[in-house]
């Protein structure tokens, strides 16, 4: 069944006939993360898709995955395209090497998880928080509840994780 929300006054639509993303959105909206695993090669992708991006089985099954990880890259944003997102500007986008399969299957190869930064309750990061991350910062995943049946996964600072003394990012004021 097609999931259909609004999300900070955006439509958001998942077809009905994309079933990788609603089975992976299902998971989400328990706040457990799940990823494929696939079935030829025994590597988990990322995003959802119809088959291994490695070994082209579409044979796979979804296990759950720990949502820890490592800030890869990221982009602030100070000039929000999306008018939705103007009152939450600067926010971040964060892409995360998980630390499940970081290095497989080469070593410059990791799950990279897309998402903004937010709080630990799921609402995106104030300005003060958005200053202190940067790539390296440690992360954990947490949900942002758009509707029953859709939660958006995020990241949020890993509170029990060593961090790094600076994490990297570019220079500003
Ligand atoms: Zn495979």
């Amino acid at each position: 069944m097609a999931i259909t929300a609004t999300y900070l006054g955006m439509p958001l639509d998942i077809s009905g006939l994309d079933t990788e993303n609603l089975e992976y959105f299902r998971h989400c909206a328990g706040h457990d993360f799940h990823l494929q695993r696939c079935a030829g090669c025994g590597l988990v992708r990322y995003p959802p898709t119809t088959a291994c991006p490695w070994c082209a089985n579409p044979e796979a099954r979804w296990v759950p995955v720990e949502g820890r990880g490592t800030v890869h890259s990221y982009s602030e944003v100070h000039h929000a395209i999306q008018p939705a997102f103007k009152n939450h500007t600067p926010y971040l986008i964060l892409l995360v090497d998980l630390d499940t399969q970081n290095g497989e299957p080469t070593p410059d190869e990791a799950l990279r998880v897309i998402g903004n930064l937010a709080t630990p309750d799921g609402q995106l990061a104030p300005p003060d928080m958005v200053k202190r991350v940067g790539i390296g910062t440690r992360v954990r995943m947490v949900f942002s509840d758009v509707t029953p049946g859709l939660s958006l996964p995020q990241w949020t600072i890993d509170e029990t994780a060593t961090q790094p003394e600076k994490p990297w990012r570019y220079p500003q004021e």
